[in-house]
């Protein structure tokens, strides 16, 4: 199983050489900005290297959003950064599930993610794969739950969306962790990465707060038993003072 990490975005394989990681995962542009990725000083040195790299999209993209002064930027940012995610070999790139307001219809949220693939599809595809993580809070979130995941792959599952399984997220959200990939899988098909996360907060809090696995509210052996049963890349997002230690709990708890 190849495990690793999300790194700082200015030398990520020096950081991952560091951890003994496998997997890096960075960002391509200011997380909480519109911004235009630019060129990656390290894109050849990531090409070339022996890592499964992952690139997170930005945090200001909700593509399901029925305002139109988000989900228009939100289209073009995740065509741009797909694209800045293929330069670095990316195998895929991490967008959240979004949501859409109190009052408005969750079904519009819904189609809104599948334009987003036809009309992409209309214009040759995403440079690298689109890959839906779930997410841990609000009433009216695109991939909360899993029956509303059910709803989402309905729409984009034929456009070859690849899901990502956030194990803080999905706790925090209300989803029981002993079973979760199975019941994901039994909707999706497919799990293509684990973010693998303990949570500061408690089941179904609906709050988004990472926490090292040996700190957080979710037993870590459970949170290991999630990746030996996902059998995907792992990504850590936990606390960068600990993640050495994840790292090494995982190791062990997984045998690799
Ligand atoms: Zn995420």
């Amino acid at each position: 199983m190849r495990i690793g990490a999300h790194v700082r975005d200015d030398d990520p394989v020096a950081a991952a050489a560091a951890l003994g990681a496998e997997v890096v995962q960075l960002f391509v542009t200011d997380p909480q900005a519109w911004a235009r990725p630019t060129p990656h000083p390290r894109a050849q040195q990531l090409r070339e290297s022996d890592l499964t790299v992952v690139v997170h999209s930005a945090y200001v993209i909700n593509v399901a959003s029925l305002n139109n002064r988000i989900r228009i930027p939100s289209r073009k940012a995740v065509v741009q950064q797909a694209e800045a995610a293929a330069e670095l070999g990316a195998v895929g790139l991490v967008v959240h599930g979004g949501h859409v307001r109190a009052g408005e219809d969750e079904a519009d949220g819904i189609a809104n993610w599948r334009k987003l693939f036809e009309r992409q599809a209309d214009a040759g595809g995403f440079a690298v794969p689109i890959l839906v993580e779930n997410t841990a809070g609000g009433d009216n979130a695109m991939a909360r739950q899993v029956d509303v995941i059910a709803r989402l792959w309905d729409a984009i599952g034929d456009h070859g969306a690849g899901f990502v399984l956030d194990t803080c997220h999905a706790w925090a959200g209300g989803e029981a962790l002993v079973d979760v990939v199975e019941r994901v899988r039994a909707v999706t098909g497919r799990i293509d990465l684990v973010h693998l996360n303990s949570s500061r907060d408690a089941f179904d809090s609906g709050r988004d707060r990472h926490a090292n696995l040996a700190d957080g509210t979710i037993d870590p052996q459970v949170l290991a038993a999630v990746c030996a049963a996902a059998d995907a890349p792992v990504v850590l997002e936990t606390p960068s003072a600990g993640v050495a230690e994840d790292l090494a709990f995982l190791r062990t708890a997984l045998g690799s």
